[in-house]
């Protein structure tokens, strides 16, 4: 599908999402992501720092963090020289999709890029984020499929943007989708087939890198995976 759309297979490694919890048990599941390259941690409660610390004790590569709007604008900029200390890469929507003006306040004083998701849902929300953002995460899910995100990736590059690929809970077709247009993104999230207890497809698979290896078959390259014995039928 790549080559369809005029694009490269060369697409950077994804990250590996880990979602809130107690520090011991966020810095256990970083333990066995090692192979990732970089992991993205979700923050946005008292313990953010400390997660951070119990994570980096355990894990040596890229951090991210996603607050998913849980921050408050004084409380974030207090942050800051922990998150660079820690070796946090990046800085994902920490405030409320509306409020740009909290967005471009934070990214005045970060040395980190802010990166704008709640607050960039299609196209259409690129301009206002002009100048408040560094980055922008687009998702096939919130865009509208592949070719709104080519778009919306091409024109949020066009403007300036860093642009980091992302995704929802997903099985590997949504996650196919979205690594065909992944070589117009500077950073990679897309995990979400990873985190389903079963995902009914097969075909997509992760190099040694954890780079999505796009297929050259037609469409997506995937298959219905077979069912289990004993399971019903669908
Ligand atoms: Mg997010």
């Amino acid at each position: 599908m790549h080559a369809l759309l005029g694009l490269t297979a060369e697409i950077p490694p994804t990250d590996f999402t880990l979602g809130i919890d107690a520090p011991d048990v966020v810095a256990d599941r970083a333990r066995r992501a090692a192979r990732f390259p970089a992991l993205k941690i979700k923050v946005g409660g008292p313990s953010d720092i400390a997660t951070l610390e119990a994570v980096r004790a355990v894990y040596a590569g890229t951090l991210r963090v996603d607050a998913n709007t849980g921050w408050q604008p004084e409380a974030a900029v207090a942050l800051l020289p922990d998150l660079e200390r820690l070796g946090v890469e990046l800085v994902e929507q920490p405030f409320p999709a509306h409020r740009i003006d909290q967005l471009r306040w934070l990214q005045e004083r970060s040395p980190l890029p802010i990166v704008a998701d709640e607050s960039a849902v299609t196209i259409d929300d690129l301009e206002a984020l002009r100048g408040a953002v560094a980055g922008v995460n687009v998702k096939l899910a919130k865009c509208g499929g592949v070719g709104p995100a080519r778009r919306m990736l091409l024109r949020a590059r066009e403007l300036g943007f860093r642009t980091f690929l992302g995704c929802m809970e997903e099985t590997s077709v949504g996650i196919a989708g979205s690594a065909a247009v992944a070589s117009l993104a500077d950073w990679v999230d897309l995990d979400g087939n990873l985190l389903l207890a079963e995902d009914p497809w097969a075909g997509l698979e992760l190099d040694e890198g954890c780079r999505w290896a796009l297929s050259a078959e037609p469409g997506l390259g995937l298959r219905r995976r077979a069912a289990r014995a004993g399971a019903p039928s669908v």
